[in-house]
Order: C-alpha cells, then sequence, then structure tokens
C-alpha cells in the first residue's frame, strides 16, 4: 500500500466509544424522570453486575479509582500494612494502595500474560502483607488457581483491579468473583458511562463497609455510623451503562474476532494469546516489539510512523510503577526486570468493536510494512 493512498484514508483511533439511540434516549429518559443521582438505575446497574460477575453483591461508585480505594478501606488496609501488587498497570491501582496509608509491594510480571508472576509472590509475603492487588491487564485474567492458592495459605484477601477486565472468565468463572472485583466505567473501557465504577463481592460485610463509606457513613439519612465520602454513582451514568451492558457479549465476541484476525495476518511481533481456560476481554490488543528470532524494532519509531499513516495506538505502560515519580521516591529500588523490558517493546493497536474488515486489513498492512522497515 503505498503512502499516497493511506493519506486519503481517514485515521483509525486506539478506542471508540460505542453510543447508539439506546445510550441517548436512556439518558433523555432519565433527564425527564427528574431523578439525576444515585437510585433505581444505579441499583439496576448494580444487580447486571452481580448477575455477570456471580457474585452476591455489587456496589456502584464514581470510577474505577474509587472502586480500588473503597475495596481496600473495607478489607481494613491502612497504616502499617503492605498490599501485594504489579508494577505493570495504570498508575491507580498503586496509588489507593498508597492513599490508604499502606505501602504497595511490587513483584515482577510473567512475560507471557503480562499480569503478576505467581511464582514470585511468595517471597514477597511478610508479616505485615494483608491483601494481593492483581490486575486482569488488558482483559487476560490472571493465574488465579496459583494466587488464589497463595492467598489462602497465608490468609491474604484477594483483590481484583478488573478495570479492563469485564467479560473475561477463568475456568469458566467470571473475573470480579475470586476476590472483592473493582471495575472501572470510564470512557475507553470496554462497557462504560464516560465516568464510574463498581466493586462486586460475595462477602457481606466487605459490601456493607462500601456501602457506608460510598455514602458518608450513612445507614439512615443524617445518622453517620462511620466517617465516610461521597464516592455515589449518579443514576445518568448508569442509565449508560445499562444500555452498554446489553450488549456485552456482543462487544466482546467483536474484540475477540477482531484480535484473532489481528493475530492470523501481523508478522514479525510477539502477538498475544488466548490461554485455554481464560477467556480473554481484549480491552487492549497488545503485541511486542520483539520477534521469535530475537530480533527487536524500535517500539517508539514503530509507534510513530503508524500515527503518520493514521492508526492510532498505544503504549499501556510506557513507565512502570516502581519508576514513576509518584512512587519512585518513597518507595526505593527495585529490581524487576521483566516488567521493565516489557514496557520498551509493548505497543497497543486499535481492537474496538465497531472496526470494520477493512480497517482492519489496513492496521495489519501498515502495521507489517513498518515493523518490515524499522527491524534491527
Ligand atoms: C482505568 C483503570 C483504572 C482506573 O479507573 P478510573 O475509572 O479511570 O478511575 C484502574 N486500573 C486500571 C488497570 C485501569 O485500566
Amino acid at each position: 500500500m503505498s503512502n499516497e493512498n493511506s493519506n486519503n484514508h481517514h485515521p483509525i483511533p486506539i478506542s471508540k466509544p460505542w453510543i447508539t439511540v439506546t445510550e441517548k434516549q436512556a439518558i433523555i429518559d432519565v433527564l425527564e424522570s427528574g431523578h439525576l443521582a444515585q437510585g433505581s438505575r444505579t441499583t439496576l446497574l448494580e444487580q447486571r453486575f452481580a448477575q455477570i460477575c456471580h457474585t452476591r453483591h455489587a456496589i456502584a461508585v464514581s470510577s474505577g479509582t474509587a472502586a480500588l480505594y473503597l475495596a481496600l478501606m473495607a478489607h481494613g488496609i491502612g497504616p502499617g500494612d503492605e498490599v501485594i501488587t504489579t508494577p505493570f498497570t495504570f498508575a491507580a491501582t498503586a496509588h489507593s494502595i498508597m492513599h490508604t496509608g499502606a505501602w504497595p509491594r511490587f513483584v515482577d510480571i510473567d512475560p507471557e500474560t503480562f499480569n503478576l508472576d505467581p511464582n514470585q509472590i511468595e517471597s514477597a509475603i511478610k508479616p505485615s502483607t494483608k491483601a494481593i492487588l492483581l490486575v486482569h491487564l488488558y482483559g487476560n485474567p490472571c493465574h488465579m488457581t496459583e494466587i488464589s492458592e497463595i492467598a489462602n495459605r497465608h490468609g491474604l484477601a484477594i483483590i481484583e483491579d478488573a478495570a479492563q477486565a469485564i467479560g473475561a472468565h477463568y475456568h469458566g468463572r467470571p473475573v470480579g468473583g475470586f476476590g472483592t472485583g473493582c471495575f472501572s466505567l470510564y470512557a475507553t473501557k470496554n462497557i462504560m458511562a464516560g465516568e464510574g465504577g463498581m466493586i462486586t463481592t460475595n462477602d457481606d460485610v466487605i459490601a456493607h463497609q462500601c456501602k457506608l463509606i460510598r455514602n458518608h457513613g450513612m445507614e439512615r439519612r443524617y445518622y453517620h455510623e462511620i466517617v465516610g465520602l461521597n464516592f455515589r454513582l449518579s443514576d445518568l451514568h448508569a442509565a449508560i451503562a445499562l444500555a452498554q451492558l446489553d450488549r456485552l457479549d456482543y462487544i466482546t465476541s467483536q474484540r475477540r474476532s477482531h484480535a484473532q484476525y489481528l493475530n492470523t495476518y501481523l508478522e514479525n511481533l510477539i502477538l498475544p494469546v488466548e490461554r485455554a481456560n481464560a477467556a480473554h476481554a481484549w480491552h487492549q490488543y497488545t503485541v511486542r516489539c520483539n520477534n521469535t528470532s530475537g530480533e527487536r524494532c524500535y517500539r517508539d519509531q514503530v509507534v510513530e510512523r503508524l500515527g503518520q499513516v493514521g492508526i492510532g495506538t498505544g503504549v499501556f505502560y510506557p513507565v512502570p510503577l516502581h519508576k514513576q515519580p509518584s512512587l519512585r521516591s518513597v518507595l526505593g529500588s527495585y529490581n524487576l526486570p521483566i516488567t521493565e523490558q516489557i514496557c520498551q517493546e509493548v505497543f497497543s493497536l486499535p481492537v474496538y468493536p465497531q472496526l470494520t474488515h477493512k480497517e482492519l486489513d489496513r492496521i495489519i498492512c501498515e502495521t507489517n510494512s513498518i515493523i518490515g522497515a524499522v527491524v534491527k
């Protein structure tokens, strides 16, 4: 494909919210109902999430970050405690631990799934360790059998950052149901509300704590049992997410079929794998700029050239959390070689459900030709 031709094409963004007449009508209905704050739509959304995650409870909150912070607080995590987590994630994961007064303890990742390496967890456990906060990164479930076994053996809570993973399953069990699940409804996520979040749990006490903290510690109006905050979701946001949830299976299957198509035709990259027994939600389609014969390409150059021909990409994430200015100065130095290598090699290509085959072919064609030109 010549450059001249490709310049005439419309740009393909890395992600694109999918808004239909259903979302628009849902918003109008809420506006006309006169009830905009947390109400019946939020309750419905909570019921839908509990069904999807096979949990007894779901508690809607204002963001994924709020979900993480609230879940940690509800588990009683605070000053003096440590929480084992991954350095290869969005900063909200570790920042929410910091806000409780506890310390994150980073453990290196498995290069195949980009998730916490279960073999590295046990040596990081100390008497002060209270929980494992794992992340199902890009929508790919963590090694839950191994991690649950370690958590049980050491009496640690499991908190799942499932912000990118709604619809993912591990051995047939939905993510968010292995511990306390935390979801995000941010505008770019597989199911979105603009902003929003959800906590899922089977634990009645945790659910109750989350509900209390979410609304100023009130059991009854203006009687405050504990010191809470406002982390409520509005019905306007809940209505958007509800409309989206009706399409969850279709959204996930479209993403999966696009990922399989890209996997079939992309060349000279390490491609993502969907393991048997671990259904990926394909929030991101992420490749490694490296090939099986050990040749590396320059990721930043590839990303720049793809941008020039109108193919949107994302680098999730260029800097590991233990190297971020926000954490590095307080946490000291870490040696996490897999994470550091992966941060330099990954980039994501569009995989959103509305992509056409023509667009996918363009992504494949441009990527293969650029990679071919910049392999070391
Ligand atoms: C999006 C995201 C969050 C934060 O969710 P917000 O709704 O943006 O606050 C946390 N963790 C991960 C892995 C995310 O992708």
